[in-house]
């Protein structure tokens, strides 16, 4: 950004950059109060912004299959990541330090790189099917499923202003890969930061037309427009987020609506991490960091700190030691460890929330005269962090009700393991706890005792502490959210969070029918025996259904023995036939793996062929044992297919088949069930 020059952060509606109407709301510089720019969102149409996305953003998105929309998004998280130089010194205009600005911009990146990845545990389809059937009938003629499309609305998101790209990466991803567009919302006074990350998403030009657009200016109404196939996500202030939960129009259209709240998050100091312990010192450390990352404006940042009364001093101690060393200052000089708050307005509003806080507790550190390192005092969103002691957390309880949104936390002691949890519950719903421990059975109690109150819980010791992600880290394949004060919302968490943008239907009828649908073969749905071996197809050719019916085979006892001499396996129902009293078997019973193994040499088609490998099992079932004399065939039936992109040119263009083994009986009774895969090429 330009030094001295006043710029319009303009929206993005309808496919353009729109001007809001007016003067606008002034942005500044965090560090020094500098005017950096004006946002306004008036005279925006935010009906017509919704209506575009449920068109022309939702039409295209809702078409693409899971593998086209997650390829989309590794195409963006690439892109993004080659530029991610630019948005560094935009972020520290907010206050932000490099590895503060590093969680925002390259954790976000890393949230769209890890939804992309999330594309192989969908069909190769537009919409999902979920988990398995469900036979309603005796005769099999009758069964049910479950499929989730994308909803036909538009994703809303209402973004709060501590982590102005993550927020919106965080979000956009799941989002998109679900097949929903959206419409970003930053908080005002950061969005500067968002709308220029959202800029190099639209000059990219890899996301298609319509499927995002964004409102830097205040959104106030934009809950007017909202319909029933819309999803908002709020993630900010409770208040703000009960005004919006309970806005007429998403209670009468029973619009999803999913609240990431403040939340009074804490870490406990179990009893056997006394001073001189790893996890002592990583407990401090943890303390610290998560007070200071961001000047403490994190929804996850540790705001109780719950330790043995016979450590609060050693504790209270170790941390005041550690703050100490805090530098503070212009996030962009050598040596600065904390960089301000996002603005005057916010500094305002800490400060009050610790004078509120200090009438129930003692302030043991916190300095009103903090020394700058290359900012001027007075100018910037500066603040010491503050860290309160509450020996009485029982009856001196604002400690579990007001935050504050910055560098500031309380400890206080507990007794019993049944404290510490009381405790941790008292802040009426968090996102995250963590308890450094190395006693497996404290560790076991807590969490237990405490789950029911918290979105997350982090066991922390010297044996994860390395590869730890830390207490404050909310990861894309884990639900992050949490339960009461903390709004009840769940994001993320892998395809549970994809999930969320779908519309889930049971769906009842034939076997037939139900593969039509789901394009996943049903048992007792109709099977094409026609045509060559389907090991003599290229992957475009096969159809679901596709099903060879092998020769038969007639199991003698000498397969058992040859099976167990090859294998070693010879447990006594195989080999001894005076040791099945007391056992289902009534005589000895092959081997199920030999009956696997055998399948393979009824269904498999040898010769070289398009077939290139067979690379695994998803299930295996062996229903009904096979004794000698027994004869079995196998109907081998192409049961669901995926298209594979191709790693670099050379690489060979193929997909992957999953077939369905069914082994029966002279009965015609099922004997195994087997699903594998395999590797076939393309024509
Ligand atoms: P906020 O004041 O509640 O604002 C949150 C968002 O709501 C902003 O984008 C704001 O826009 C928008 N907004 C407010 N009124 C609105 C209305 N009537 N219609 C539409 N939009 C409206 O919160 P904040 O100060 O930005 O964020 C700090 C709080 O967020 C803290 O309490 C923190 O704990 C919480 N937080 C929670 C999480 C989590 O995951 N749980 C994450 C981050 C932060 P304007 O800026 O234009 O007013």
């Amino acid at each position: 950004m330009e030094k001295n020059k006043i710029k319009n952060f303009e929206n993005y509606a309808f496919g353009r950059w729109v001007k809001g109407d007016g003067d606008g709301t002034s942005l500044y510089n965090a560090i020094n109060g500098e005017k950096i720019g004006v946002v306004s969102s008036d005279g925006l149409d935010f009906s017509k912004m919704m209506n575009y996305a449920r068109g022309t953003g939702s039409e295209v998105l809702r078409k693409m299959t899971f593998q086209e929309r997650g390829l989309m998004l590794k195409k963006l998280a690439l892109h993004l990541h080659a530029k991610k130089k630019q948005f560094y010194p935009i972020s520290y205009l907010s206050g932000a330090t490099k590895i503060d600005s590093w969680i925002d911009i390259e954790g976000g990146i890393g949230n769209l790189f890890a939804n992309a990845s999330l594309r192989r545990q969908f069909p190769d389809l537009p919409y999902h099917v979920e988990g398995n059937a469900a036979n309603l009938s005796k005769n099999g003629t009758f069964i049910g499923h479950h499929i989730m499309v994308p909803k036909h609305g538009v994703a809303v998101h209402i973004n709060a202003f501590n982590f102005p790209i993550w927020g919106m990466l965080e979000k956009i991803a799941v989002n998109l890969m679900a097949g929903m567009p959206a419409i970003v919302k930053p908080a005002t006074i950061t969005s500067y930061l968002t709308q220029v990350m959202f800029k190099e998403i639209i000059d990219s030009k890899i996301l298609p037309e319509g499927c995002i657009q964004l409102i830097c200016g205040s959104a106030r109404g934009i809950l007017d427009n909202i319909s029933s196939e819309d999803v908002v996500t709020f993630t900010g202030s409770a208040s703000t987020g009960k005004k919006l939960k309970s806005h007429p129009k998403i209670v009468d259209e029973a619009v999803s609506f999913n609240m990431e709240a403040d939340s009074l998050n804490c870490s406990v100091l179990a009893k056997d991490a006394v001073p001189g312990t790893v996890e002592f010192d990583l407990f401090v450390k943890e303390v610290q960091k998560e007070m200071t990352v961001k000047a403490g404006q994190k929804c996850t940042a540790i705001r109780r700190i719950i330790v043995p009364e016979e450590l609060l001093e050693d504790v209270n101690k170790a941390i005041c030691n550690r703050l100490l060393k805090t530098t503070i200052g212009d996030p962009q000089v050598d040596g600065v460890r904390m960089g301000s708050l996002a603005g005057l307005e916010q500094l305002k509003e800490v400060s009050e929330k610790i004078n509120l806080l200090s009438n129930s507790q003692e302030i043991v550190f916190g300095n009103n005269e903090i020394d700058l390192i290359g900012a001027e005092k007075g100018k910037g969103a500066f603040i010491s962090p503050t860290l309160f002691v509450n020996k009485n957390p029982f009856t001196n309880t604002d400690c579990h009700d007001v935050e504050a949104f910055g560098p500031v936390s309380t400890i206080m002691p507990y007794k019993t393991l049944d404290e510490a949890i009381e405790l941790s519950r008292m802040g009426k719903g968090s996102l995250v706890s963590s308890i450094v421990t190395n006693d497996m059975n404290t560790a076991n109690l807590f969490v237990l005792g405490a789950a029911n109150m918290h979105g997350r819980i982090l066991v922390l010791n010297e044996s994860c502490a390395k590869e730890s992600t830390g207490h404050g880290s909310p990861m894309p394949l884990l639900t992050h959210g949490g339960p009461g004060r903390a709004g009840g919302g769940e994001e993320m968490g892998g395809i549970r969070g994809i999930k969320h943008y779908l519309q889930r239907t049971a769906i009842q009828g034939h076997p037939t029918a139900i593969t039509a649908i789901t394009k996943q073969y049903q048992v007792g749905a109709s099977q094409n025996t026609d045509g060559p071996h389907v090991f003599r197809k290229h992957f475009e050719e096969i159809e679901i259904g596709d099903t060879v019916i092998t020769d038969l085979h007639t199991v003698t006892l000498d397969d058992i023995e040859n099976f167990a001499d090859l294998s070693g396996d010879k447990f006594y129902a195989h080999m001894d036939e005076n040791s099945l009293e007391g056992t289902i078997f009534t005589e000895r019973v092959a081997h199920g793996y030999f009956i696997l193994s055998k399948a393979a040499g009824l269904f498999v088609d040898p010769s070289k062929g398009p077939v290139l490998l067979n690379y695994g099992i998803d299930e295996c079932r062996f229903i009904k044992p096979v004794y000698p004399g027994m004869t079995i065939g196998v109907k081998f039936t192409a049961k669901e297919k995926i298209s594979q992109e191709k790693k670099n040119e050379e690489d060979v263009a193929k997909g992957i088949v999953k077939f369905l083994v069914d082994v029966y009986d002279d009965e015609n009774e099922t004997v195994m069930l087997a699903t594998i895969l395999t590797m076939i090429k393309n024509k």
